[in-house]
């Protein structure tokens, strides 16, 4: 399976605050970044809005949180 193109520039997986996440980090690693990032929220928003728009804080579960970002934005 491929990987998110997104996994450099990312501002989450990149940050400190995901490095403290330890081991959980690797997790969501494999499980969105090298599995599946197309359910990623923020792959899915920034798709939408632009990755720059991406809050840093946004998790790859957080896709509810993520539809709701797209909707204020884009109405
Ligand atoms: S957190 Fe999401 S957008 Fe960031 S690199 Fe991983 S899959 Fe891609």
């Amino acid at each position: 399976m491929d990987s998110c193109d997104k996994y450099n520039e990312c501002t989450y997986i990149n940050s400190d605050l995901a490095k403290d996440m330890g081991v959980f980090l690797e997790a969501l690693k494999v499980k969105y970044c090298h599995g599946d990032y197309k359910k990623c929220a923020r792959y899915i928003l920034g798709k939408k809005i632009g990755n720059d728009k991406v809050p840093q804080t946004l998790l790859p579960a957080e896709l509810e949180e993520a539809i709701a970002i797209a909707n204020k934005l884009l109405g």
